[in-house]
């Protein structure tokens, strides 16, 4: 408004010098014109120049306020793409992330080894999300005990240890609810006592997400991503973490229980020893090293004395326990040398000692002896002890062919047999 009168004022301003100067010229030059014509005459051009300056002058304003507007419209529709553009940047690194699903998918499908499946699990969220940055840590549960533990990481910095290898109380947060963790600035978040993390872990936490590996309502483990500067993922982050959890949790379970399978495969069910099949495997790999290596190993051929007469007096199941608790024993009393034990048949056992000589072995097999015949066992209320007989066989000293060593150390064994039972015997 303040505009409009100033430019009308410079418009009448302008133009009434102008008018003045076309008045001098005609008295001058006209002096017999009528002096009120004249003024008329003036009256009248005046106003029309006013109105022609003020017409254009709001004509002007006009344009004025249209330049204004698309300015404005201008600024909105360049607003409006940077956002698309922004959108676009955002939409294409999504569509790169979910393409790489595929790849992980495929990757996941090659194996059912539980080491592969946890390193692609891991190796993808941290360079899909974490850009290759912070840490990724993957744990797996035990679900006897309901306790994490640490099996894979990735770190940024190599050097940096971790502490929380049971989990932290994120780990923890995360197995309680049973869903996926956000922490966008861990000191304004107020879920978490930071004095308890402090006491925990040494590492600098400030962001993480984190998100529970569920398969058919049990969970497996978890995978988390952690970074010492705040703000490092959003919900996006976790919406990707806990798609590629939702794979990784079905490939892990077909992975334990391809696993569980194989390692029912391979132990008695009753004593928890190896099948004799599968230690004839290992004892024929652990030969040809050896042979290699020039290195030593002592197998021992153990059968319980008499065992038909504790099966005859207190029942098979009376038998059973007697076995099981001569397993025990055997898995108790080795477990130093770091045995390979299997339950070669009904009542006997078979042991391989790896890195040791005739002399040392004879030892260990006396040793044994007298720690199962002092053991009681408790049968129907009855207070019994069992005895072994062992045979004794060397590699490379007495064969150096697998089979061979099997078979001299079952000799030996029917040796302390005829020789009595209850004792050891080296042929
Ligand atoms: P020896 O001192 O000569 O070895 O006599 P033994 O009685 O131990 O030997 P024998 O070969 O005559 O008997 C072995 C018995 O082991 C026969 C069988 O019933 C028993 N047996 C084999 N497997 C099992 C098992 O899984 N459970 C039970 N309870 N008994 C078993
Ligand atoms: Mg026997
Ligand atoms: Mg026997």
């Amino acid at each position: 408004m303040v505009q409009k009168i100033t430019r009308k004022k410079i418009s009448v301003y302008l133009t009434l010098p102008v008018i003045a100067d076309v008045a001098v010229n005609l008295f001058v030059f006209h002096p017999t014109v009528n002096p009120f014509v004249f003024l008329l005459f003036l009256l009248f051009n005046s106003i029309i120049a006013v109105y022609l300056f003020n017409d254009f002058s709001q004509k002007e304003s006009l344009v004025n306020s249209r330049i204004e507007n698309t300015k404005e419209q201008i600024n909105i529709i360049s607003a409006e793409n940077s956002k698309a553009e922004e959108f676009g940047a955002a939409l294409r690194f999504r569509i790169t992330r979910y393409n790489n699903l595929k790849k992980v998918i495929e990757e996941l499908n090659k194996s059912l080894r539980l080491d592969l499946i946890v390193k692609v699990l891991s190796s993808t969220v941290y360079t899909l999300i974490s850009n290759s940055c912070g840490t990724t840590l993957f744990y797996l549960l035990d679900s006897r005990t309901q306790k994490l533990s640490l099996i894979y990481s990735i770190k940024e910095n190599p050097q940096m240890v971790i502490f929380s290898k049971e989990g932290d109380i994120f780990d923890y947060w995360v197995l309680r609810h049973s869903r996926e963790l956000l922490i966008e600035d861990l000191k304004n978040d107020f879920r978490f006592d930071l004095d308890t993390l402090r006491s925990q872990e040494m590492r600098p936490v400030l962001s993480l997400i984190s998100s529970p590996l569920i398969s058919h309502h049990s969970l497996l483990g978890l995978l988390r991503l952690d970074s010492d500067k705040r703000g490092s993922f959003n919900q996006d982050d976790l919406r990707f973490l806990s798609l590629v959890s939702g794979l990784g949790a079905v490939a892990l379970e077909n992975s334990l229980l391809f696993q569980k399978t194989q390692d029912l495969a391979i132990h008695d069910d009753l004593t928890g020893l190896y099948t004799k099949q599968y230690f004839i495997g290992r004892l024929k790999d652990e030969a040809k090293r050896c042979l290699r290596l020039d290195q030593r190993i002592a197998v021992m051929m153990i059968d319980i004395d008499f065992f038909k007469q504790y099966n005859d007096k207190f029942g098979h199941t009376a038998g059973d326990i007697v076995l099981k608790k001569v397993s025990s024993l055997l898995k108790e009393s080795l477990n130093p040398l770091s045995p390979l034990l299997c339950r070669f048949g009904g009542e006997e056992f078979l042991i391989m000692l790896p890195e040791t000589g005739k002399e040392r072995a004879l030892e260990v097999a006396e040793e044994l002896r007298r720690n199962i015949e002092s053991e009681k066992v408790m049968l129907r209320r009855q207070n019994t002890s069992v005895t072994v007989s062992i045979g004794l066989a060397c590699l490379p000293l007495d064969t150096k062919d697998d089979d061979e060593l099997v078979q001299k150390a079952d000799k030996s064994m029917y040796q302390a047999k005829r020789k009595g039972r209850n004792r050891v015997c080296y042929i």
